[in-house]
């Protein structure tokens, strides 16, 4: 009898035979109401059912966020505005729900919510700056091994409103993914941001709790697309503890091994024009270790980082914190030194620079 019980419960431990999680999902506008909300509710509740662990309740009944009522729930997510009337109380309850193990997540305007209530921009990850951008834009993913960005990698293409962050640090979230600013005007009315980091999703830990942000989801065609559905499921998937992903803050200044010396960066110590080069090093990524689809054309943004050779980006075809391989440009010229610099988004100090002598 014993044993039986101890099968039953080993059973009901499995995914997808307990009852799913359940994710409260708040859409209480007290500023700019977003016109996608309606089916943003419906999608989120198609989406997750579909994963047959999650269970989504849309409300806009903040009564709901206190001690009391949240312990029917494993995770929160915010697709709100402004300040929402919480009392002190209640917004104690929400930061000790997050930090005593559950989850909190939000899309879009999450960070456009409670600009005066500086222990929410924490536990967000950073508020809203404008958004410079309304347009068709480009996507790097930083860390495809993360469960919300598997769909997604190396990048990928969506016209949305795109959102620029301030009180935002990589050193307190881990960036899932980021603007490729190659593929808008960063002269823009209302750019602010001169280190070019424009970070379009993150999660961190938060005590025992996670959290997961993501700046798209404003025109209805966003939540639409099964590109962004997938990517929601597995986030509230991972903010439920159904699956797994790295949280860990990044970064750190990239170092390059024997750095100033041209020949030491280079495999078979050959500096021709378009010839194939290793640089070795450390934290050389911002993102994790990828490599180049040899069947396209070779992004010269991988992972969130760039070579450049004389200012001139350059192809890659792997990255890792340690290691990056490349290929330099056929038209290097003999003689004059070049400049080679790893970067990568976030402070200028993020560059690295060596000098290349070509000789062939
Ligand atoms: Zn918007």
């Amino acid at each position: 009898m014993q044993f039986a019980v101890a099968i039953l419960l080993a059973l009901l431990s499995l995914p997808g035979l307990g009852a799913p999680k359940r994710v409260l999902y708040v859409t209480y506008s007290a500023g700019f109401r977003h016109d996608s909300i309606p089916i943003s509710q419906q999608v989120l509740q198609d989406t997750a059912s579909r994963t047959g662990l999650l269970e989504v309740v849309p409300t806009e009944d903040l009564t709901l966020i206190s001690a009391d009522n949240l312990r029917a729930f494993d995770a929160v997510f915010f697709f709100t505005s402004g300040d929402l009337p919480l009392s002190d109380q209640q917004k104690g309850d929400l930061l000790a729900f997050v930090r005593d193990g559950k989850g909190f997540g939000g899309v879009h305007s999450a960070t456009d919510t409670f600009f005066n209530w500086p222990e929410y921009g924490e536990l967000i990850g950073a508020y809203f700056d404008g958004h410079p951008w309304v347009q068709q834009v480009s996507i790097d993913i930083e860390d495809p091994d993360h469960p919300a960005m598997r769909a997604l990698a190396p990048s990928f293409q969506i016209a949305d409103e795109i959102y620029q962050f301030r009180d935002f640090s990589r050193d307190r979230v881990r960036v899932l993914m980021t603007l490729d600013t190659r593929s808008v005007d960063l002269t823009a009315e209302g750019v602010h941001r001169t280190d070019e980091d424009f970070a379009l999703a993150w999660c961190r830990e938060y005590g025992d709790g996670r959290v997961f942000y993501t700046a798209l989801g404003h025109p209805e065609s966003t939540w639409l697309d099964p590109r962004f559905q997938e990517m929601l499921a597995n986030a509230l998937l991972w903010l439920t503890r159904q699956s797994d992903g790295d949280a860990k803050p990044r970064g750190g200044t990239p170092v390059i091994a024997n750095g100033g010396v041209g020949d030491a960066l280079v495999v078979g110590r050959a500096l021709a024009p378009g010839s194939l080069i290793s640089i070795y090093g450390n934290n050389l990524t911002s993102g994790s270790t990828m490599q180049a689809d040899f069947a396209r054309t070779l992004p010269v943004k991988l992972a969130g980082t760039m070579v450049r050779v004389d200012g001139v980006a350059i192809p890659l075809l792997y990255v890792s914190p340690s290691q990056i391989n490349a290929q330099l440009p056929m038209d290097l010229s003999a003689g004059p030194t070049s400049t080679l610099q790893v970067w990568l988004p976030g402070t200028a100090s993020n560059m690295v620079e060596v000098h290349l002598s070509p000789q062939y």
